[in-house]
C-alpha cells in the first residue's frame, strides 16, 4: 500500500511548552488509522498542525507532495479535510446551507454529487435538511459537521474526537459510517479517547502520552496490548480470560 500521508518527526509547540515531540506517522490509501490517548496528550495540536491551522517541524507530504507551507485552503484543495473536535457548525443556518459551505470550491455539478453522496451516507441529514444545525442532537451535528467535510471530496478525512458526548449507540452508528466511508474509497485518521470504539473500526493504531507516541501497531495488536488494556480500555486481558 503506498502512503497518503506521511507524518516525519514533526514538533508542535505554544510557546515554549512542546505539546507534540518527534512525531512520525502514516496513514496509507483506504486504510483507517486512530491516534488513541488520554485529554492532553496532544492529538488534537497534532491534527491541526497536520491541517495547517498551528505551524510545525517536520515535515508533512500528502498524496507525494509536500506540504510545507501550503495554506490551509490549498491542504483541502489536495484533498485533506479535518472534522474538528466542537464541530465548529453554523448554528442559525439549515443542514443544507452548512453542507453547501464545505462545497464552496468544488463546482456545481461536483457539489451536487457530494450532496447526493452524503445524503445517501446520512440519511437523516436528508430528512432535516431545512432544519437549523442548532437545533440538532450531538449525533446530527456530528453527521452533519462530517458531511460538510466530506462536500470537498477529500481523499483523506481527519476525525478529531468524533464520539465526544454522544451516546454509545450514536457512538456505534457513526463509527459504522466510518467504515463505509474506508469502502467509498477515503481514508481516515481518527483521533479519539475512546479507545475501545477506534480499535474496533482501525487497521493500525498509535497510542499518545504527553506528545509523544510511545506505541503503534495493527489495532488488534494494540487492542490485545496488557498496558494499553489498563490504561485505556479499563480492564485488564487477565480480568478478560477470567470470565
Ligand atoms: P483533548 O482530547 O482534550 O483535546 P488532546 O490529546 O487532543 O486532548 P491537545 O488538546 O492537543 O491534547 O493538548 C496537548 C497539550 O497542549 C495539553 O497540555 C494542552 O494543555 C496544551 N494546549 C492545547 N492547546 C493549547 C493552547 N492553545 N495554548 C497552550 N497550550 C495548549
Amino acid at each position: 500500500m503506498s502512503a497518503l500521508l506521511t507524518v516525519s518527526d514533526v514538533h508542535v509547540a505554544y510557546g515554549k511548552v512542546e505539546a507534540v515531540r518527534a512525531v512520525s506517522l502514516d496513514v496509507a490509501d483506504n486504510e483507517i488509522v486512530t491516534i488513541i490517548g488520554a485529554n492532553g496528550a496532544g492529538k488534537t495540536t497534532l491534527l491541526n498542525a497536520v491541517m495547517g491551522i498551528l505551524p510545525l517541524k517536520g515535515r508533512v507530504a500528502f498524496a507525494g507532495e509536500d506540504l510545507g507551507r501550503l495554506e490551509i485552503e490549498d491542504r483541502v484543495a489536495a484533498g485533506l479535510s479535518l472534522v474538528p473536535e466542537h464541530r465548529e457548525l453554523f448554528a442559525s443556518m439549515n443542514i443544507e446551507d452548512n453542507l453547501q459551505l464545505g462545497a464552496f470550491r468544488v463546482g456545481r455539478a461536483r457539489a451536487a454529487t457530494s450532496f447526493e453522496r452524503v445524503y445517501t451516507l446520512f440519511p437523516r441529514l436528508k430528512e432535516r435538511r431545512k432544519q437549523l444545525a442548532g437545533t440538532l442532537s450531538g449525533g446530527e451535528q456530528q453527521m452533519l459537521a462530517m458531511g460538510r467535510a466530506l462536500m470537498g471530496a477529500p481523499k483523506l478525512l481527519m476525525l478529531d474526537e468524533p464520539s465526544l458526548g454522544l451516546a454509545p449507540i450514536i457512538v456505534a452508528d457513526i463509527f459504522r459510517t466510518v467504515g463505509e466511508l474506508r469502502r467509498a474509497g477515503v481514508s481516515v485518521l481518527l483521533v479519539e479517547q475512546n479507545a475501545q470504539a477506534a480499535l474496533a473500526i482501525a487497521d493500525r493504531a498509535y497510542v499518545m502520552e504527553l506528545g509523544e507516541f510511545v506505541l503503534s501497531g495493527t489495532a488488534k495488536d494494540i487492542a490485545a496490548d496488557q498496558r494499553v488494556a489498563a490504561s485505556y480500555l479499563g480492564f485488564t486481558h487477565e480480568d478478560e480470560s477470567a470470565v
